[in-house]
């Protein structure tokens, strides 16, 4: 027969058993979910390389531009950052809203103050 101890012991293992199990179970739900988003990356990845590869070769087609034209303007494309890392990475524009004055981020196509549309935006903000 278990004692008063004895009971008290026994609830507090099955309620940390509990809380072991529904942690198990978010886990679980995490690895899913991470699972599918880096499927759903791949096939994006992949899909981009297929078209990267398909301009390519149109342009190469169309221009003339070797390979070796190619490499050099990655190499210094990679190295605007002052890094030969194999990334592009770019310094942080920051302007100023020309209606209020407020910094705008370039991540954001407005003003998150007045709304007044980014003017200065560069194709590729928001993206690198
Ligand atoms: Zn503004």
């Amino acid at each position: 027969m278990l004692g008063l101890g004895g009971m008290l012991y026994y609830a507090h293992q099955a309620q940390r058993i509990n809380e072991a199990e529904d942690k198990a179970k978010h886990g679980a739900k995490e690895v899913a979910a991470l699972s599918s988003q880096l499927r759903e990356m791949s096939e994006r990845f992949e899909k981009l390389v297929l078209i990267t590869t398909a301009l390519w070769s149109l342009i190469q087609e169309q221009s003339g531009l070797t390979e070796e034209q190619l490499m050099e303007r990655i190499r210094q494309i990679d190295l605007q950052d002052g890094r030969a890392d194999g990334k592009i990475s770019k310094p942080k524009n920051i302007y100023r809203c020309p209606k209020c004055d407020r910094t705008m981020s370039t991540r954001h196509g407005r003003c998150l103050y007045c709304g007044c549309q980014n003017l200065n935006a560069e194709p590729f903000d928001g993206v690198l």
